[in-house]
C-alpha cells in the first residue's frame, strides 16, 4: 500500500527495510535464545544506522537529525516494525521529547542523544499508576536551591542501556473541582547520580532481550538544570511531544503483521495436504484474504494520522485510532498465521510464535486499548456535552 508517495518517501521505506532484513534478522532468534543483545552488535547497528544517515532521524535538520516529516517517520518505524525491537532499539530514535532541552542542556543531552553519544529512557510508569499517570507517587520536593527525588518507576523500556533517564514527577497539586490534581515536572536524570539505582526488571513474554527496567530514587539530588520545560510544566512538555508517540506503536504492528503475513502466505502457497496446496481450500485462503485485508486498513489508518499532523490538523481520535485498531488487528494476524501454519507455527523454527508473543504488548502499552477507547469516545462526545 502506497497512499500516493513521492519517489523519495518510497525509497526511505526500501532502504530501512532493507537494513532491518540485512542488519536485524540475521541475529534475531540468537537475541531470542538468549534474552540479551551484545554490546558490540549493539554498537554496530547504531553505527551501521549513523552512516546511513538515518540515527535520530525523527529530529529536526537544524538539531542533526534527518528531518522527516511525521509520514516519513512512520515509515521508517512501519519498516523497523518488521525486525526484532530489542536489535531495532539501536536504529536510535530518541525521544522528542528532547527538543524541550534549553541552554546547556542542548550541549549536555540533546546533541550527544542525536549524534548516538548517549542514550535515553523515559520513565512515567509506577508499580501503582499506569494509565492513571496522575496517580503517581514518585515526588521531588525543594530542599535549597535543589530538588530531591524519592520513588519508584517499573516497566522502563531500555532503561538497561540508558545514559540518562527522562523522568516525570510529581511537586505538588491544585485542589480543582474534581478534587486534588498532581502539578508534574519533567526531569533529566543521569545514570550514576547519587540516589538513582536501576534494577533488572521482569521478564516479558513479548520483545525478549528488549528489557524494562525498575529506576529507584532514594533522596536523589537534582539541581534545578536538571529540570526538563518549566517546573510543574510535565504535562505541557508531554501533550506537546510525546503526543504522537503512539503512531510509532501502531506502524511497527502495520510492518510486524506484513511479515507474518508474508510467512503464512508463502506456507499456503507451499504446504500440501489431501494433495493439493492448502491455499486451495477456502478456509485457508480466506485467511489470508481477512489478514491482508486489515493489515490494509491500518495501514491507512496510521498513515493518515502521520499525515494529518503534517498538516497541523488535530489528530488525537485519529491516532488513538490507529494505535487501537493497527494492535488489536496485530494480534489477530499473527493468530491466524500461526493457524495456517498448523502445529508448525508453535515451533520456533518459524518466528511466528514470537510475533504472537509480541503482539500481546502492544494492545497495553503506551495506552492500552481501553484508554485508547475512552480517548475516541471522549473526543466524540465531549462536543455534544455528554
Ligand atoms: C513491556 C513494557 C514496557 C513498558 N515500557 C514503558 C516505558 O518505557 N516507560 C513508561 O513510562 N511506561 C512503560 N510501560 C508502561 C505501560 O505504558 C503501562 O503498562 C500501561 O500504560 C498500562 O498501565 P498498567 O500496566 O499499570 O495497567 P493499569 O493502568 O493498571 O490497567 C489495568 C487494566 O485496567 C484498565 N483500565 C485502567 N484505567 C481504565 C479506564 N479509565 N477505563 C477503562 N479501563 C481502564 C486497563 O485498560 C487495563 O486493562 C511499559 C509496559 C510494558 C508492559
Amino acid at each position: 500500500m502506497q497512499l500516493g508517495l513521492s519517489e523519495e518517501q518510497e525509497m526511505i521505506a526500501a532502504t530501512v527495510r532493507r537494513f532491518v532484513e540485512q542488519e536485524i534478522y540475521p541475529h534475531e532468534a540468537e537475541v531470542e535464545r538468549t534474552g540479551e543483545v551484545p554490546s558490540e552488535l549493539a554498537e554496530q547497528i547504531k553505527k551501521k544506522t549513523l552512516d546511513l544517515g538515518f540515527y535520530a532521524c525523527n529530529f529536526p535538520e537544524d538539531v542533526g537529525g534527518a528531518g522527516l516529516s511525521h509520514l516519513e517517520f512512520a515509515l521508517v518505524e512501519r519498516e523497523l516494525g518488521r525486525g526484532s525491537m530489542a536489535l531495532t532499539h539501536f536504529f536510535g530514535r530518541p525521544q522528542n521529547i528532547l527538543m524541550a532541552c534549553e541552554g546547556e542542556q542542548k550541549d549536555r543531552y540533546l546533541f550527544p542523544a542525536v549524534r548516538g553519544e548517549r542514550m535515553d529512557a523515559l520513565a512515567m510508569t509506577e508499580p501503582g499508576a499506569g494509565s492513571d499517570v496522575r496517580g503517581m507517587k514518585c515526588s521531588a520536593r525543594r530542599d535549597g536551591g535543589d530538588w530531591i527525588l524519592n520513588g519508584t518507576k517499573h516497566f522502563i523500556s531500555g532503561a538497561d542501556h540508558a545514559d540518562f533517564v527522562i523522568v516525570f514527577v510529581a511537586t505538588g497539586e491544585d485542589d480543582t473541582p474534581k478534587g486534588p490534581k498532581k502539578r508534574i515536572t519533567t526531569f533529566l536524570v543521569d545514570r550514576g547520580t547519587p540516589g538513582f539505582t536501576l534494577r533488572e526488571g521482569y521478564r516479558s513474554v513479548s520483545h525478549r532481550g528488549y528489557k524494562n527496567m525498575v529506576l529507584e530514587f532514594d533522596d536523589c539530588r537534582l539541581p534545578d538544570a536538571q529540570v526538563l520545560g518549566e517546573v510543574d510544566g510535565g504535562f505541557a512538555v508531554m501533550n506537546e511531544w510525546l503526543y504522537a508517540t503512539r503512531i510509532t506503536v501502531a506502524t511497527m504492528c502495520v510492518g510486524r503483521a506484513r511479515r507474518a503475513f508474508d510467512y503464512a502466505l508463502d506456507y499456503a502457497a507451499q504446504r500440501e495436504q489431501f494433495g493439493q496446496k492448502i491455499g486451495k481450500f477456502q478456509g485457508v485462503s480466506f485467511q489470508l484474504a481477512d489478514m491482508i485485508t486489515e493489515i490494509d486498513a491500518a495501514d491507512y489508518l496510521t498513515l493518515a494520522a502521520a499525515d494529518r499532523l503534517d498538516k497541523g490538523l488535530p489528530a488525537n481520535r485519529e491516532i488513538a485510532s490507529a494505535k487501537l485498531y493497527a494492535s488489536e488487528m496485530l494480534a489477530r494476524v499473527t493468530d491466524a498465521a500461526i493457524q495456517v501454519h498448523g502445529g508448525m507455527g508453535l515451533m520456533d523454527d518459524y518466528p511466528l510464535e514470537r510475533f504472537w508473543r509480541d503482539a500481546r504488548v502492544e494492545r497495553i502499552w503506551d495506552g492500552t486499548s481501553e484508554i485508547q477507547r475512552h480517548i475516541i469516545s471522549r473526543e466524540l462526545l465531549r462536543p455534544l456535552g455528554a
